[in-house]
């Protein structure tokens, strides 16, 4: 029998959402190399879902969490327009916090800005800046945009700064980046820092 598609999973109050597999990096830490799912949930898709499908899958949990999180197994800006049909939905039927999770390079995927779009959609967006440099990030996530990826980071990060009310950069731990640095980096763009 064909192993079920999860486009949601949940943990403790949140509700994640795994939109699609694709990405634009193939970073030396990333989740996908050692597993096939997280919280008990399988989410190697065997096909991307519609709208129908999220709706389908995620409308019982919603009364049991405070924030829906777009963060699954895979970059989610890949799937912008349904992100924002979601937002759109959500809008209308939830009433806790919405969360982007993001790679920080949507703008080159999308070929265009896409922090217009989403502005006003989500309360929240955190971004995987991941390196103290453009060489360090080449080293660490192999970005299929080579060495436009960095500054696109940096420049998608001021742009959500002007959009986003909170805007938060990451950086994990098991990469051995310098996270002095890192803090002082987000100190400099005026976002706040996570450690992940
Ligand atoms: S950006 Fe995220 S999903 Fe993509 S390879 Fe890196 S850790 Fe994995």
């Amino acid at each position: 029998m064909p192993l079920k598609d999860n486009y949601c999973y949940r943990i403790r109050n949140s509700l994640y959402l795994n939109l699609t597999n694709r990405c634009s990096n193939n970073c030396d830490f990333c989740i996908q190399h050692y597993t096939d799912g997280l919280a008990g949930s399988r989410l190697v898709l065997s096909r991307e879902p519609g709208l129908e499908d999220v709706i389908g899958s995620i409308q019982s949990h919603l009364s049991q969490v405070s924030e829906v999180v777009f963060c699954g197994f895979g970059e989610p800006t890949y799937r912008l327009a349904l992100i924002i049909e979601t937002c759109q939905w959500l809008c209308r039927n939830f009433a806790g916090k919405i969360r982007l999770n993001t790679n920080g390079l949507g703008n080159l995927i999308q070929g265009k800005r896409i922090i217009e779009p989403l502005s006003g959609l989500i309360d929240r967006i955190n971004i995987s800046l991941n390196a103290t440099g453009p060489e360090e990030y080449e080293e660490i996530c192999h970005p299929s945009f080579g060495e436009d990826s960095y500054p696109s980071i940096l420049e998608f990060i001021k742009q959500a700064k002007a959009e986003i009310s909170r805007v938060t950069i990451s950086a994990v731990t098991a990469s051995g980046v310098d996270m002095d640095r890192m803090e002082e980096i987000a100190e400099e763009l005026g976002v706040g820092f996570v450690v992940r």
